[in-house]
């Protein structure tokens, strides 16, 4: 089953952009997604192909007009889940990604300017989806996240590893920090349990440093994170009594 993209934007042109490489674009390339990227200008009425106009009761910038943004979202219809970016919008989570990855594809619009005229919510069955606490200048980037992020899940597209399991979020915390050679770097070494060989020590170990940095790093998560409370120092500190032991 191929996962269908379909992105509504004033810049077509913009997609698959970095989705045309590496990873996401070799899936592309073999058909494991499909990127079907369409100019909302032209479901715009009159003479001069209006999308926007000026805000209700004032105010900066221009607003982007319900009529034409429905009918953009009307001739693709609502068979896949219909996203639009916005900083309004729920905050993207990797169990949501999951969710929409297992799915037959999205449909996302990408606003720009002020954004877009609340009606258009109210009337269409339309999810508001925000990837962070911070204003881009349109929602392509946004889309292009989304979308890197759904199709690394797509079965198929990440090979043979099982990565997708243990990294960060997947289990509600961060993942455990990652080493590789050489062994030793400017004096620093690979913590030793890691070339111990010691499969259930190593599992330990990851565990621990996941919590102990989720704990530290991100309070948020660890507190929404239902696992066991494991009062635990820093990862940093974690590590070096590793080293000196
Ligand atoms: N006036 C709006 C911001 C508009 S930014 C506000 O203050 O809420 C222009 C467009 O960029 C938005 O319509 C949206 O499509 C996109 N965008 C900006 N920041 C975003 C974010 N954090 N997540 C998703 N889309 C975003």
């Amino acid at each position: 089953m191929t996962f269908a993209a379909t992105i509504l934007t004033l810049y077509p042109d913009m997609f698959p952009g970095p989705l045309g490489h590496s990873l996401a674009g070799r899936a592309l390339a073999e058909g494991l997604w499909s990127c079907d990227a369409r100019n909302f200008r032209n479901f715009a009425t009159d003479k001069h192909r209006t999308v926007d106009d000026t805000p209700a009761g004032g105010g900066a910038g221009m607003v982007l007009k319900a009529d034409v943004l429905a009918a953009a979202c009307d001739a693709v219809g609502y068979g896949r889940p219909m996203l639009a970016m916005t900083p309004r919008g729920r905050p993207l989570t990797q169990a949501r990604v999951r969710e929409l990855a297992a799915g037959p594809g999205v449909s996302i619009l990408c606003g720009r300017f002020e954004g877009f005229d609340e009606r258009l919510f109210d009337a269409r069955p339309i999810e508001q989806v925000s990837i962070g606490d911070y204003v881009l200048s349109g929602g392509e980037m946004a889309a292009l996240v989304l979308l890197d992020a759904c199709i690394r899940l797509i079965p198929g597209v990440m090979g043979a590893t099982l990565s997708g399991e243990d990294e960060s979020f997947e289990t509600g915390l961060l993942e455990y920090p990652q080493y590789t050679r050489p062994v030793e770097w400017e004096g620093r070494t690979i913590p030793e349990v890691l070339r111990s060989g010691d499969h259930a020590r190593i599992a330990a170990w990851r565990k621990q440093q996941a919590a102990a940095d989720t704990r530290l790093r991100r309070p948020d998560l660890w507190e929404r994170h239902d696992g066991v409370r494991v009062g635990t120092p820093s990862g940093a500190q974690r590590r070096e009594q590793d080293e000196t032991t």
